[in-house]
């Protein structure tokens, strides 16, 4: 049976209705004003609504018409002015907001906030939300240093508030150190992690989770091997999603030039027959999901030579042995965990395909995707997948980035998870 895909399905990049898709950009008057222009864009580009409430102080700097323009909503910057609050009154746009970010924070901003002041539309906005509040403090290294301003810091974040510790840098008065505002890319991208978080949140909470993930080296000899075009980016990715989905993460990485992931235990190995050796000694009856991700060659040399081979002659042959399929080895286990997940790289015929693995390997779940295409699949930033399920059900999962596709796939091995099996 086809089935729709769930909203968080469908474009998950995009937050859908009902979702942490609501963010207040707090702007005041700093110099680096003119980064916040780039962050609400970037907010924009990444699918959220986005409001800018500006201080007075901040539109010494730039005018409310540029983000309204960059914003596409009319800018908040009155508290006692009676169109605006007729439009969206304080206590509406207090409720509105899913997020609230400050950027910059200036000195004075902070403390007033600190005072539980409510003279300006910011602090009233600020008292009357029970959204999170993220500061970003800007200004000058020495004011940043400043214990009144420290003193005023801790305050908040004893309160609640989120006040992210500036970038370090030249800044606009000359000086250099703490106190610039980060690059409005590493905000956004923050944002989006957080929304991440939340909407995944406690889904695989106390589950745990084996992944294999990336190309496997098959030796010809001590300076050649059999591989493929995978980079690991897709099981990097599930893995991550699945932490912040509150689940515990073992990594069985092939030899991949990805970052580490902070809260991952990741097991290194090279080899197919290393790669089941390791996935089979972390079997266990705790696994709940099993995912294998890894592009593991089909085929391995024989006899690696010791030594490496000469080019002598103008045909060579290599022999080559069956690799050991980890993913049925596992499916197949007395210790097989609740959910066992493949994944399909296909350039054709990818419904039959797809469909006799998911049966021939007693999957519960298989992912396929389209590698033939070279916007999406191997070593792109963007998949698009067909998911079936044991009993018959298809799902879509739009192109989106890696992070999204993997944090659609938590969604429906959770549910599953829950519902017992496909
Ligand atoms: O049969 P095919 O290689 O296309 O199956 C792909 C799925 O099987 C992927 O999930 C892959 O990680 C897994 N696999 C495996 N061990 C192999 C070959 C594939 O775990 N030797």
């Amino acid at each position: 049976m086809q089935q729709p895909a769930g909203n968080n399905l469908h474009n998950t990049h995009s937050p859908t209705a009902g979702s942490i898709s609501n963010i207040l950009v707090a702007v005041c008057g700093g110099i680096a004003v003119y980064k916040s222009i780039t962050l609400v864009r970037r907010l924009i580009d990444a699918g959220f609504n986005v409001r800018v409430l500006m201080t007075e102080g901040a539109q010494a700097f730039v005018t409310p018409l540029t983000f309204q323009a960059v914003s596409g909503n009319p800018v908040h910057t009155q508290l006692l002015d009676s169109s605006a609050e007729a439009a969206m009154g304080h206590i509406e746009l207090a409720k509105w907001a899913h997020l609230i970010v400050i950027a910059p924070a200036t000195a004075n901003t902070i403390a007033h906030i600190a005072q539980g002041l409510a003279h300006r539309l910011l602090e009233t906005v600020l008292l009357a939300t029970t959204a999170p509040v993220w500061l970003y403090p800007s200004m000058n290294q020495a004011m940043w240093a400043n214990a009144m301003v420290q003193h005023n810091c801790q305050l908040l974040i004893s309160m609640g508030y989120k006040v992210h510790t500036p970038a370090s840098g030249i800044q606009a008065c000359g000086d250099q150190g703490l106190g610039r505002l980060p690059e409005p890319e590493d905000i956004a991208t923050a944002i989006v992690n957080w929304q991440r978080a939340q909407q995944s949140l406690g889904l695989l909470a106390g589950k745990r989770v084996l992944i294999t993930a990336g190309p496997t080296q098959e030796a010809i000899d001590p300076v050649r091997y059999l591989s493929n075009y995978s980079t690991g980016k897709m099981g990097y990715a599930l893995a991550e999603a699945c932490l912040l989905a509150g689940a515990k993460v073992t990594l069985v990485s092939g030899p991949v030039q990805l970052p580490a992931l902070v809260g991952v235990r990741i097991i290194k190995v090279v080899s197919a027959a290393a790669m089941q050796q390791a996935v089979l000694a972390e079997l266990n009856d705790q696994v709940d999901v099993f995912v294998a991700t890894a592009a593991v060659a089909d085929y391995r040399p024989a006899e690696p030579s010791p030594n490496k081979i000469k080019k002598h002659a103008d045909i060579m042959n290599i022999a080559l042995h069956k690799n050991p399929d980890i993913l049925a080895s596992v499916a197949s286990h007395t210790l097989r965990p609740a959910m066992v997940v493949g994944f399909a790289a296909e350039t054709q015929d990818m419904e039959t395909y797809a469909q006799d693995k998911l049966t021939r390997k007693k999957l519960d779940m298989i992912v396929a995707n389209d590698v033939s295409r070279s916007d999406i699949g191997f070593a792109a930033d963007d998949n698009a997948v067909s998911v079936w399920l044991a009993n018959g059900d298809k799902i879509v999962v739009n192109k989106a980035p890696k992070w999204a596709i993997a944090q659609a796939l938590v969604v429906l091995i959770a549910d599953k998870l829950k519902a017992g099996k496909a």
